[in-house]
């Protein structure tokens, strides 16, 4: 395993970026015919190839991107396996026309939604996840019977091109179904471009470019934008659970999740013994080795710009346990605790990325409410208590598109869960029912059974007779 991070892979000439997203196209063309039951088989099928294979995918995740064996498997290809067993056997429920109401005088009438494809769906992915945001969308893109152009993150580009091969070596799928196209930004809007619809994940600044192309080619796009995940830790909360989850919430894939803790508000009464819980889990971490707890940052800038934060948080008065960098050049640093934080520290406001915990005391659960909704993200939130109810009745104050009731942050691999971010963290919905039918458009049937050659009373002619019976019928009056 390389220590650092491997080169980017750069932009694929223009005429081959062409040719995969003609091919795309070509397969989505072959693929809407197949039934939602055809497209369930051959998936299941491509599934339990790339299960089968996935020490070999393992190895390329982890070249890309440092984590260990155990945090790749379980993070990445976990979540992935859930997923595909929850859409595998919902697909049909979710995809199949249904019938739809009619007003009791078509009763000679037949009402349904059909769920056709959209067609070619762009899918732009960042590198923290490799395997399993490349792979989750593909997935469900293609369930729902579209082409999927992937343009992976630069930086984590090999795993993706291991999928297309993977998947494509099935030959389970019309050929190009899933093509990816390497590159930098460029690529991506060539993606924007080729596409019906886009799926994107990353930062905001680059979210809002892609989602006005879209807009100006009157295509959708599905943006999740990154979060700043408060956790919200109630004087009864479970402190060996909490604190546990704040490290882990925290620290898992190096810091480097969107739905990851990024900020901790803590009532004062509990303070000081959830933080000596936290510090000891935290200096318990391996940092070092294959079998690492803390892996390395994958995208190389992300090293300054945590350090930055703490800098910032150290010359505000923030107590900082931790947090050395370990090695530049392998990206790796120790985690960190913040103590003392406080609102008007970057590493309270801004998304962090990094395996940071900056606890902060409050006096009321109701002013940590008021803190976690204060910024522009919405995406994880999670409250801490021994009374569910009170949790509960907290959690729907939140302004955050997922919440954790002492959960930290596992929804994205329960396919039942819309899963997506309110405020600036993003627009629309992946996963869950609506996830799954935003990747399809409605086309709404209306059949006439009979009697088979008769027109309609409220067509020509009008009548004042057949106006009167109509009124009627139509309910005014
Ligand atoms: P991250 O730093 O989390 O990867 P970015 O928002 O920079 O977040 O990148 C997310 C994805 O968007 C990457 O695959 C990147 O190459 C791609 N990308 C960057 N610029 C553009 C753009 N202008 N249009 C489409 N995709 C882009």
């Amino acid at each position: 395993m390389s220590e650092g991070p491997l080169a980017p892979v750069w932009d694929v000439p223009p005429e081959e970026s062409a040719a995969r997203a003609s091919a795309a196209r070509r397969a989505a063309h072959v693929w809407r015919r197949a039934s939602v039951s055809q497209r369930v088989a051959a998936l299941r099928g491509v599934w339990e190839a790339v299960r089968a294979k996935r020490e070999e995918g393992l190895a390329v995740v982890r070249e890309e991107t440092g984590k260990s064996r155990d945090e790749a498997e379980i993070l990445e290809f976990g979540p992935a396996s859930l997923l595909v067993r929850y859409f595998l056997a919902n697909a049909s429920r979710i995809l199949d026309e249904r019938p739809a109401w009619t007003p009791w005088f078509f009763l000679n009438k037949r009402a349904a939604v059909r769920r056709l494809p959209r067609g070619v769906i762009g899918v732009i992915t960042p590198w923290n996840l490799p395997f399993l945001i490349p792979f989750g969308d593909s997935f469900c893109a293609m369930l729902a019977g579209n082409a999927v152009l992937l343009k992976p993150s630069e930086w984590t580009t090999r795993t993706a091109l291991w999928l297309e091969k993977t998947v494509a070596a099935t030959g389970l799928l019309p050929e190009g179904l899933l093509s990816v196209v390497p590159g930098r930004g460029g690529a991506g809007e060539g993606v924007v471009d080729a596409s019906d619809l886009v799926l994107f994940t990353g930062s905001l600044a680059t979210g809002r470019r892609v989602a006005q192309r879209a807009a100006s080619q009157l295509k959708p796009a599905i943006l999740e934008l990154g979060g700043k995940h408060p956790m919200i830790v109630l004087a009864d909360a479970p402190l060996e659970r909490a604190a546990a989850a704040a490290v882990w919430g925290a620290c898992a894939n190096a810091g480097q999740l969107c739905v990851g803790v990024e900020r901790v508000y803590v009532e004062s009464s509990v303070h000081d013994a959830f933080v000596a819980k936290v510090r000891a889990r935290l200096a318990a971490l391996r940092t070092d080795g294959p079998n690492a707890d803390i892996g390395r940052f994958i995208f190389p800038p992300q090293l300054d710009r945590v350090q930055k934060q703490l800098d910032d948080a150290r010359s505000k008065g923030a107590e900082v346990i931790g947090g050395e960098v370990l090695d530049r050049a392998g990206l790796r640093m120790a985690p960190a605790l913040v103590l003392g934080a406080r609102m008007e520290m970057s590493v309270m406001t801004e998304e962090t990325f990094g395996p940071v915990v900056p606890v902060m005391r409050v006096g009321r659960a109701e002013e940590a409410v008021a803190l976690a909704n204060s910024g522009p993200h919405g995406l994880g939130a999670s409250v801490w208590s021994a009374d569910l109810e009170k949790a509960e009745r907290l959690s729907t104050l939140l302004e955050a598109g997922i919440v954790g009731i002492n959960e930290p942050a596992t929804h994205y691999a329960l396919g039942s869960l819309p899963f997506g971010g309110v405020k600036s963290s993003g627009l629309g919905r992946r996963h869950g029912d609506e996830g799954l039918l935003a990747l399809t458009q409605a086309q709404a049937v209306l059949e006439h059974e009979w009697p088979a050659d008769a027109p309609d009373p409220w067509w020509f002619p009008y009548e004042a007779r057949k106006t009167a019976l109509l009124r009627r019928l139509l309910g005014l009056r």
